[in-house]
């Protein structure tokens, strides 16, 4: 991946989808540098089907980003099943001030993304290996914004994610344009967990050619979760809320 190209493309994307603002030449720079370590690892390591250039800069980068402007000042987020690192690193990157955890039950995502903070120095970002429903315990109610990506659909994800924000916090579901139908599935449970929808937003990224339809689903904390919640990973499959 030429460096140059890499960057211009990735500020060219960042303005024409009027994210301009979130990145300067340090975090432009730190962006190229996880999207080389990413594709380095990727060649023995399976972590993502996303290596291309466009790909990244469209699909990883600008969709982590899109998130950042629901995000209050200082929070801390928790990402649930952050794979090879989305939304969390490139959030943490671009966003000095949160103070964000990357969550995955796979060993190698989670080695992948403490090997890119150390080599990158995003003091900011903490990762554990672990699956949601059995670390919650520890983690109850702690964090101001839990978000989570192409995890599960949105009556088991909202299981996985409530418990983890506190009262006042929110819920930040990143869904593709057909959110609508797993929205109304999951209303009911949502409620059980003490959750509330606030706001919905739907909008295109593109870059050059290439575009893709995105969704972002905000759920308010209202209430405390109710302590049988999250069950067994099982049980949450068996009989969503
Ligand atoms: N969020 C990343 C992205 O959008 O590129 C990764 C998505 S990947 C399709 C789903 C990830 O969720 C996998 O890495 C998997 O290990 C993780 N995962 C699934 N269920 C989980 C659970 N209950 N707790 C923690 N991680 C989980």
């Amino acid at each position: 991946m030429e460096r140059q190209c890499f960057i211009k493309l990735l500020c060219k994307t960042f303005e024409e989808n009027e994210m301009e603002d979130l990145l300067d030449d340090n975090s432009a720079e730190l962006l190229y540098r996880f999207a080389d370590l990413l594709v380095e690892t990727n060649e023995h390591t399976n972590l993502t089907a996303i290596t291309d250039e466009k790909g990244i800069i469209l699909k990883h980068f600008a969709d982590s980003a899109a998130i950042s402007r629901y995000i209050p000042q200082g929070a801390s987020v928790l990402d649930v099943g952050c794979g090879a690192g989305f939304p969390s690193v490139p959030l943490a990157i671009i966003r000095r001030d949160l103070a964000v955890t990357s969550l995955d039950s796979t060993g190698k995502k989670i080695d992948f993304v403490l090997s890119a903070k150390g080599k990158l120095g995003i003091d900011n970002l903490n990762a554990v290996c672990a699956r949601a429903e059995e670390c919650v315990e520890q983690n109850r109610e702690t964090y101001d914004v839990c978000t989570s990506r192409a995890v599960a659909r949105l009556n088991i994800l909202s299981e996985l994610c409530v418990p983890f924000v506190k009262v006042g916090g929110l819920f930040v579901a990143m869904k593709s344009d057909k959110g609508a139908e797993e929205a109304a599935e999951a209303e009911e449970g949502i409620k059980k967990l003490g959750a509330t929808s606030t706001e919905t937003r739907a909008y295109r990224l593109i870059c050059e050619e290439m575009a893709i339809d995105r969704e972002i689903r905000i759920y308010n904390k209202i209430s405390s979760t109710p302590r049988q919640y999250p069950r067994k990973y099982s049980q949450i499959l068996k009989k969503p809320l």
